[in-house]
């Protein structure tokens, strides 16, 4: 049986990459690196959590077509490298992305049975401590992304196969993994 592409997408801050981490545990995914022309932070490791390039590198392999989907968030590019994703696919492997939502409405448009989940916080005050809390996003940074968290919790209904709320990591993991095996089972590739 082929691969499920499953796709996260939640507002920045919402704790995405701890869930995923440990939905990784529990199922063995083909992680899509995305490239991306923001600042690497100081805990980031280049083609491990972002392929970091610049604006140029950026725009040549949209214009080559090496990208399966790309969008703009917070003044910054970000795309997913369609040949890595589509290898995995033929080896059968899960993929995983991790992107926000004008690029899982670009894979949803490709590939009509992927899985899409939305991370929910507990609430928007909850989000933006967790911006603050992190440390590492300014305040005009954190404004901007608060502002598309809101739109982006506005319209998830409307994209989005399932939300998840994150109130305990543990808990939003196991979660996804349920979603995860019970699209597989239903033959979501
Ligand atoms: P951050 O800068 O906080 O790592 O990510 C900002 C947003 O960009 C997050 O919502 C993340 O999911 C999204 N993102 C990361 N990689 C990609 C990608 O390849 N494509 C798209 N469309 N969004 C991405």
């Amino acid at each position: 049986m082929s691969g499920v592409l499953f796709v996260v997408s939640g507002p920045s801050g919402v704790g995405k990459s701890s869930i995923l981490a440990e939905v990784r545990k529990a199922v063995d995914f083909f992680f899509s690196v995305s490239m991306t022309t923001r600042d690497r932070r100081p805990h980031e490791i280049d083609g491990v959590d972002y392929w970091f390039v610049n604006r140029s590198v950026f725009e040549a392999a949209v214009a080559a077509g090496e990208l399966m989907e790309w969008a703009e968030y917070g003044g910054n590019l970000y795309g997913t490298p369609r040949a890595p994703v589509l290898a995995a696919l033929e080896r059968g492997e899960h993929v995983l992305f991790d992107i926000e939502n004008k690029g899982a409405q670009q894979i949803r448009d490709a590939y009509k049975h992927a899985v899409l989940v939305f991370v929910l916080p507990p609430s928007l005050e909850e989000l933006e401590l967790r911006l603050h809390k992190r440390g590492d996003t300014s305040d005009e940074d954190i404004a901007r992304r608060l502002a598309v968290a809101q739109e982006q919790i506005a319209n998830a209904a409307e994209l989005y196969d399932f939300q998840v709320i994150n109130d305990s990591i543990a808990t939003a993991a196991a979660e996804m993994v349920s979603i995860l095996i019970a699209a597989h089972d239903q033959g979501c590739a």
